[in-house]
């Protein structure tokens, strides 16, 4: 199984667009790309931009060789509706629209669907596919964060041989024990989580959050066969981000378990550029 991380926060813009290849099939999870409108109060700078339009070609050019496209939420970092057509002729598997969905995000759905046109269209949530060796289950819907205020997602499981990944999508943490649970059960030898939210700690995300999620963490770091740990998109959007009190810990025992603890621009041997944390400064 290849795992090739397309456009992250680690390397300049909001997404956590991932090819997989196995020996069966190319899958495109999340194809899109986002910027903050505002941070620190500030527009997007023209570097921010400039990747941005990168990124998205970079997923459309990588989606023509795909089958199968995934849609884990309807939030414009995860889908594109200004590129509906890479969607065509492909299996795209997407949250359920209508079920387990906010309002904002049922709106998003229902205009996101009517544009794209698939081979195949699938509501994935709750569900597994076999495509000859290689095995795909999603979670049930989990919420977005701590509560349903923001919606929901749908996490991902992809087995290849004794490979095994789990995308988590936008969990926030995982904060909560079924996100956490989808993870563990899992087994997997690599992980892509969006990580706690510690850029907006004690406003928009609570020190209580926080403090599931490093104990979570503790518990998927206490994984026998996890040999990379992926935390990228909302971790890295914060400039001390391995800094904070109790985040620190986790890379040490990551180390001592012989888990590779990193960002998503880093596992694919790219340097950091947190482009939006870095906004103003630059
Ligand atoms: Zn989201
Ligand atoms: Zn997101």
């Amino acid at each position: 199984m290849e795992i090739i991380p397309l456009a992250f926060d680690s390397l300049g813009t909001r997404s956590m667009a991932t090819k997989v290849v196995t020996k069966d099939a190319s899958i495109l999870i999340d194809p899109a790309a986002a910027l903050a409108p505002k941070r620190y109060g500030l527009p997007p700078s023209r570097r921010e931009r400039e990747r941005l339009e990168e990124h998205l070609d970079l997923i459309s050019r990588k989606a023509k060789g795909c089958q199968v496209l995934i849609v884990t939420h309807y939030h414009y970092d995860h889908h594109n509706p200004d590129r509906p057509e890479i969607f065509e002729g492909k299996i795209a598997l997407v949250k359920d629209p209508k079920h387990h969905i906010n309002r904002s995000q049922k709106l998003r759905a229902s205009r996101f669907l009517d544009l794209i046109n698939p081979k195949e269209l699938i509501y994935c949530d709750s569900t597994n596919f076999k495509i000859r060796d290689t095995y795909l289950k999603f979670s049930k819907p989990v919420c977005h964060g701590s509560s349903s205020k923001l919606g929901y997602v749908v996490e991902l499981f992809i087995e290849e041989g004794d490979e095994r990944l789990v995308f988590t999508s936008d969990v926030e943490g995982p904060i909560s024990s079924d996100q956490t649970d989808f993870i563990l059960q899992n087994d997997p030898t690599t992980v892509i989580l969006d990580g706690p939210m510690t850029y907006m700690l004690g406003y928009r995300y609570s020190e209580d959050s926080l403090r599931r999620t490093i104990a979570n963490l503790r518990s998927i770091l206490g994984l026998a066969n996890l040999e990379h740990l992926i935390i990228d998109h909302h971790f890295m959007r914060d400039l001390s981000y391995k800094y904070r009190p109790g985040i620190e810990e986790l890379y040490d025992l990551a180390a001592e378990n012989g888990i590779k603890l990193t960002s998503a621009a880093e596992f694919a041997g790219k340097k950091i550029e947190m482009l939006e944390a870095m906004r103003g400064l630059t």
